[in-house]
Formats: C-alpha cells, structure tokens, sequence
C-alpha cells in the first residue's frame, strides 16, 4: 500500500528554482532516500511537503487521505513525522520536556508514557540525560533527540532531514542502526541526505536530484553500483 504520494512538487525563492516537478512514492512501511550535492534541492522539497516554503503541488496523498491542501502544521495529526536539519530542539528546556513536547499533537490515542518508554528503550541516553537542558547535549545526542521528539507523536512515516550532518563516522553508524529498527519495526521513512553511503544502508529505492530536479532513481542496489553515483556521490 502506498504511504506517501507527491505528484508535482515546486519551489520557487523569488527568481531561484529550488525544485522543479518532483514526484515519488513511500509505500507503508518502506524506507526511500533522496540525495544530492549541497545545494540540490533536496531540503527544499522537504519543507514544501511539510509547509515550511511557499510551494506549487498538484497533489499529495497519505493513505486515504489528499493532503494537498492540508497546511504544514497540520501533517502531523495524519501520522507524518518531521526530523528537521539542524535538529532545532529546544535548548532552554530539559530533554523529556522536548521529547513531551513531541506528543503535544498526537494522531493514535495510545499513551504518551508508553511511548516515552519505548523512545528511552531506543535511547537509553536521552533516559539518562532526560533532567539535563537539550542545550547542554553534544550534537550526536540532539539529533537522537530530534528523532525521539519525532516518535512522540507516533508517527507511520518520518521525514528526516540530513540526520547525520556534523557527527563523527561512530554516530553516523548509530542512526544507521536505529534508522534500519525503525524500519523494521514498521515505520516508513523518507531520507533526505548529502551521505549517500549512509543512505543506501538504509533505504530500499532513491532519487537522486541535481539543480532542482530529480535526476535518477532506481533501486538503493543499483544506483550504489551506477558508475555515475560511484564516481560524484560516493567518491569511489
Ligand atoms: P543542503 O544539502 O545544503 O541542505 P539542499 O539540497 O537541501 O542542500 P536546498 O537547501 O533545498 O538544497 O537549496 C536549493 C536551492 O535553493 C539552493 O540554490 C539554495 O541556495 C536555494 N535556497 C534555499 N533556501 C533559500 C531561501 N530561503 N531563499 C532563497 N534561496 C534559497
């Protein structure tokens, strides 16, 4: 069954083309990659999806339901997670009021305490650390942080922005790890990264976009071993 389903996705900024026509699908419980240089598009597209950046769309659709017209805000409540780049937690409040702050809008009735459980199961840091201001957590940890907050609201497929950006080859391998559970366990994913290594370990099919627009796709398998994405996206 299809997830997600973005048809002819656009963002302008003024007279700058960030992306052009973009389309795909997430089917439930599959894990999709978009990469790209820097520059590419790729943040563009996801913020148009989640309603952060004046966006044109003919259409989106999340399971039954047509979220063309649904305001940003509102995703989250249909079952959209969204990891930001950046992380942006909140870093005057202590970690378990960031992570509570992620079960404020929750779409399935189940209990926010259940759930903050199962996001201290995954990482037993943030359970350690839960007193500590967000602020004082190393960047590695924000990012767990930004995921656990993400998973607060329960959701059926996460967004996630550039997760490993500034972390050192170690945390890299630990979202990895907890990217591929998640997926696992049921949740669908949309991957937006400059670390296409990264990616490939984690998803199943990929596009690929270069100035806006999408470029390739295919198959993780095959485009890991496509001589173009070898040589410019994997520096082989
Ligand atoms: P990165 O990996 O650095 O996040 P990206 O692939 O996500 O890159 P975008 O951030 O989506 O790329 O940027 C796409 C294009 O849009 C770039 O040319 C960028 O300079 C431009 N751009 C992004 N945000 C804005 C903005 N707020 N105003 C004007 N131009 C922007």
């Amino acid at each position: 069954m299809t997830a997600l389903a973005v048809d002819g996705l656009s963002v302008h900024y003024g007279g700058v083309r960030a992306a052009h026509d973009i389309g795909f699908t997430v089917a439930a419980g599959q894990s999709v990659g978009i990469i790209g240089a820097n520059g590419a598009g790729k943040t563009s597209t996801l913020k148009a999806l989640m309603g952060l950046v004046p966006r044109t769309v003919r259409s989106i659709r999340f399971g039954e339901h047509d979220l063309t017209r649904v305001p940003g805000r509102k995703m989250v409540r249909y079952g959209i997670g969204y990891v930001p780049e950046g992380r942006h937690v909140f870093p005057g409040l202590p970690v378990e009021k960031n992570l509570l702050l992620g079960a404020y809008i929750k779409p399935w009735k189940g209990s926010t305490l259940d759930t903050l459980d199962e996001v201290y199961t995954l990482f037993p840091v943030l359970k350690d650390m839960r007193h500590r201001l967000a602020g004082a957590l190393s960047g590695g940890q924000q990012q767990m942080l930004a995921i656990g907050r993400a998973l607060m609201s329960a959701p059926r497929l996460m967004l996630l922005d550039e997760p490993s950006m500034g972390l050192s080859p170690k945390l890299v391998e630990d979202i990895v790890a907890v990217l591929q559970k998640l997926n696992r366990d049921g949740l669908a994913i949309l991957l937006v990264e400059q670390n296409a290594k990264l990616t490939f370990e984690v998803t199943t099919e990929c596009l690929v976009m270069e100035n806006g627009a999408v470029a390739m796709t295919g198959t993780s398998a095959q485009l890991r071993e496509d001589p173009r994405v070898r040589q410019i996206y994997l520096g082989l």
